[in-house]
């Protein structure tokens, strides 16, 4: 359940596709978020001229990608798709901006892994639209200048602190999707389900709206596995009963953490006494990339009121002990 892109196989990617709203209209929740980048778009059609670029930050699976498209569609333009680790060498960005039409999206996903030579293309890309590339090395070494159509860069990341200044400065439009609030991923549940043409009751999309750590992706997911329980265990309709068997099945308990939310936490309390401690010492006693959970896990248990991020490392917070029942031990003025 990490709501990791990458680790999604072709046909939850498929389902993705299924279930990608397209529209403003259909994208649920940001609202904030959502009402300015229509003005900004609308402003840029108006004008005739690409959208400023546009860098969206936040944990995975909020819809970055998913606003892209839909930013896309609402210009009348063309998306191309790529990612921050896939373009290794500065003629991969070229072969892509030389291709794109004027006012054409290009979606970079994972921005802040860009190597730090790539993005030195990028900066005279989104500044001039042009680019400078150095033909031959040594004494015959010349530099070309290529310009291009007008474009516009949507950049994603999950950690925007580790995008560099220059890059940064670049972005004119820089927008953060929130985790959404049970009402919401309830209305997209719902949604999801129609299109999936399955039959659920309101109280079973609220009971896995609740459970889906402020995540659309994984509601989806969830719902996807609550429709397999429905089927096998059920007579097809998604219950609140049957949504009760298949998130206890997955392990995400009652309050939405999920398998490896409460293995960091519990772990933190019985080999650390609570913290504070070192990402990287979580990160080995419970086997998981520090990354992982420092993209995934963390934020949404630090929003949610588990964890805490001290000068010393990190600290679980005493709905933690409560969380796994475990008495907190009494403190020595800290
Ligand atoms: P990110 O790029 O932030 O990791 P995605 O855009 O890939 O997240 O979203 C993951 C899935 O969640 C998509 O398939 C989409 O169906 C769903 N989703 C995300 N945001 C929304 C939303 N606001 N409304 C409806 N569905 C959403």
């Amino acid at each position: 359940l990490s709501g990791d892109e990458e680790n999604l196989s072709s046909a939850e990617r498929e389902y993705e596709k299924a279930l990608r709203p397209l529209s403003f209209a259909d994208f649920t929740g940001q609202q904030k978020v959502l009402d300015n980048i229509k003005v900004f778009v609308q402003a840029a059609k108006l004008r005739s001229e690409p959208l400023d670029h546009v860098l969206l930050h936040g944990p995975p699976g909020l819809g970055k990608t998913t606003l892209s498209h839909i930013i896309a569609n609402e210009l009348n333009t063309n998306i191309k798709i790529t990612s921050g680790p896939v373009l290794d060498k500065p003629g991969d960005l070229a072969g892509l901006l030389t291709n794109l039409e004027e006012g054409d999206v290009l979606f970079i996903d994972e921005i802040h892994r860009l190597n730090a030579v790539v993005e030195e293309y990028l900066y005279s890309a989104m500044e001039d639209y042009r680019i400078d590339i150095m033909l031959d090395s040594g004494p015959n070494a010349r530099s070309v200048q290529i310009s291009l159509n007008p474009f516009t860069l949507i950049g994603a990341t999950t950690r925007s602190g580790l995008l560099t200044s220059p890059l940064r400065a670049r972005f004119g439009i820089n927008a953060r999707l929130e985790y959404y609030d049970a009402d919401l991923l309830k209305q997209i549940i719902q949604r999801s389900a129609d299109i999936l043409d399955t039959p659920m009751l309101e109280d079973a999309s609220f009971e896995i709206a609740r459970r889906s750590r402020g995540t659309p992706r994984i509601a989806n997911m969830l719902l996807r596995r609550t429709r397999d329980f429905a089927q096998i265990k059920g007579d097809g309709t998604i219950t609140k009963e049957i949504s009760e068997i298949a998130l206890n099945a997955l392990d995400v308990d009652q309050h939405g953490l999920d398998e490896m939310d409460n293995r960091i936490l519990s772990t933190i309390i019985e080999k650390f006494k609570g913290g504070p401690v070192g990402l990287g010492t979580i990160a080995t006693a419970v086997g998981e990339e520090a990354d992982t959970i420092e993209e995934v896990y963390e934020p949404f248990l630090i929003q949610e009121g588990y964890l805490k991020r001290t000068a010393r490392g990190r600290q679980v917070t005493e709905l933690a002990f409560k969380h796994l029942g475990i008495v907190p031990p009494a403190r020595s003025g800290d």
